[in-house]
């Protein structure tokens, strides 16, 4: 079966003229059916940049970005998790997880199924009615996965979604999302910036580094359940930073 999504050859810069910055350069990658991908790299390397051309809101100067999902009546074929949640402050938590449903043209009972469910599935049925301000941080985190879920996207992309949080509710929120990934099978884009959370979580990390950015390798985590700090991660975690740090223009110089 084709890859629910792939980069081919994408190349993105900002800017015109003298203030033209090439940020993505050839990138090409592949996400399979059922697969937990995680994309890696420093901060400002184009991670978010590239999530925006897979989702159809940036259009690479070169190559494409392909999609294989059926567009099917009141769902998503994508939907994206923000590192702050995005909440809106005037809505309850139920109404903010509605609100990626208006304009699915759903009728108003199963709007409140979804909604429901949703927030069962992110355990925060308790506190539907509660505003933003009176969540934490971590709890505001699960009412965007709980939005992004509710319109039962075949592909969830998810843009450091953890980053902001403390230690202790960030491993909560990882293991509460491989018991939401075991739960659902949904395809899964991750981005993020922490070589640990990648490896921890993905079945495979890939690595987009340099300036303009590339993909310097891919790579198979060992088979779940992993554990934190896994022995089995500690080679592949030393890869890994060697791919990082083995930027493009190292290796256009050695070459
Ligand atoms: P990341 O998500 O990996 O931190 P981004 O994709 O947000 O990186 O940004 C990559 C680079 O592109 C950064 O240097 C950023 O400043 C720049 N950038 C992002 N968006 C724009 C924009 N709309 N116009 C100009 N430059 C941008
Ligand atoms: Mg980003």
């Amino acid at each position: 079966m084709a890859p629910i999504a792939q980069l081919r050859g994408v190349a993105l810069a900002y800017g015109e003229g003298a203030g033209r910055t090439r940020i993505l350069e050839n990138c090409d990658l592949s996400i399979e059916r059922g697969e937990f991908v995680a994309l890696l790299g420093p901060s400002g390397v184009g991670k978010s940049t590239l999530l925006r051309v897979l989702m159809g809101l940036a259009p690479p100067s070169a190559g494409e970005a392909l999609v294989d999902i059926p567009d099917r009546p009141g769902r998503r074929r994508m939907a994206l998790v923000f590192q702050d949640a995005k909440l809106l402050p005037w809505r309850r938590v139920a109404g903010n997880v509605a609100f990626g449903l208006e304009g699915l043209g759903l009728a108003r009972r199963e709007i409140e199924a979804r909604v429901a469910a949703a927030l069962d599935l992110v355990g925060l049925s308790p506190q539907a009615r509660r505003y933003p301000h009176q969540l934490s941080g971590g709890q505001r985190q699960r009412v965007g996965l709980a939005r992004a879920l509710a319109v039962e996207p075949d592909l969830l992309l998810m843009d450091e979604p953890f980053g902001a949080l403390d230690a202790i509710t960030r491993a909560d929120l990882q293991d509460e999302l491989l018991r939401l990934r075991e739960a659902t099978h949904k395809s899964i884009l991750f981005v993020t910036h922490d070589i640990d959370e990648a490896i921890y979580l993905a079945d495979r990390v890939i690595v987009l580094a340099g300036a303009p950015a590339r993909v310097q390798g891919t790579f198979e985590t060992p088979t779940a359940p992993r554990k934190r700090a896994d022995p089995r991660s500690w080679g592949l975690a030393e890869e890994i930073r060697a791919a990082l740090e083995c930027v493009s223009e190292i290796v256009d110089f050695e070459i």
